[in-house]
């Protein structure tokens, strides 16, 4: 079936093809290949409703992460099932029914696994980024083990009107724990992506026991395996009135206060 590109272009290492809802849904899971619903941009600007079920978007993709309607929590993406860590960092598997404004999956094969003993949480990203090499592209990561001095955050749902997401992340909630055992899934995005996504590393951490969870703030490693994979080319879905705009152009101070809480 013919997929309905409204866009297709080349950015630094990545082929980026814009589909429309329909084109996405008929789009399906490939190799080397990461998925993306709506952009960052939109997020930021306060556009909390997505169109997209976590139903659809788990046929493109087993890892990823993003969150979903309304807001309502960090979501995350684990050998094909949907969770979210609310704003309290409890978690709870959430239906396919469930819809999102901004998620990204992909369908995870481990190119490369390495063993990582003892990091501390201020030396966990340089880790992270010697370990996974010079990719200038898009890097899916996970983490499973075991870590301490947790530093999670989440957020709570919201209602419209909506503000901007810089104001949602004013009253984020964090969370620590000493010690956890559980699973880290996400991304590294290259720079000239800002905008599109986060650029640096975007994780979220999932428990053992999925009772605890949310967007990674801070953590140090005591025993874990990362696995990596390289990802040559993007699928964006963009909902109606979002662009792709012009990745690569975005703030990144604006960017790194949501993200890091700067
Ligand atoms: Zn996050």
């Amino acid at each position: 079936m013919a997929r309905e590109i409204i866009d297709d272009v080349l950015l630094g290492a990545l082929h980026i093809q814009s589909l429309t809802r329909d084109g996405f849904h008929h789009d399906h899971a490939v190799d080397h290949v990461a998925f993306q619903i709506g952009t960052l941009d939109a997020l930021m600007e306060g556009r909390f409703d997505g169109d997209t079920t976590l139903g659809e978007l788990l046929q493109h993709g087993s890892m990823g992460l993003g969150t979903v309607q309304h807001l309502g929590g960090e979501l995350i993406i684990d050998q094909g099932k949907a969770y979210v860590a609310r704003h309290d960092g409890s978690v709870v598997r959430v239906p396919e029914t469930m819809k999102t404004p901004f998620a990204v999956v992909t369908a995870f094969q481990a190119a490369e696994t390495v063993n990582i003993g003892d990091v501390d949480s201020a030396e966990l990203f340089s880790v992270l980024t010697s370990l996974t090499g010079e990719h200038d592209e898009i890097v899916a990561v996970k983490l499973s083990g075991l870590f301490h001095d947790l530093v999670l955050r989440s957020i709570e749902e919201q209602h419209p009107p909506y503000v901007p997401l810089s104001t949602v992340i004013e009253s984020q909630h964090e969370f620590t724990r000493h010690r956890c055992s559980g699973t880290i899934v996400g991304f590294r995005f290259p720079d000239y992506l800002a905008g599109l996504e986060v650029p640096g590393f975007h994780l979220h951490f999932l428990s053992d026991k999925k009772d605890f969870g949310g967007h990674v703030m801070a953590l140090g490693i005591e025993s874990a395996t990362l696995e990596f994979e390289a990802s040559q080319a993007m699928h964006v879905e963009l909902p109606d009135g979002v662009t792709l705009g012009a990745p690569g152009t975005a703030d990144r101070s604006a960017i790194r206060a949501i993200e890091e809480g700067d």
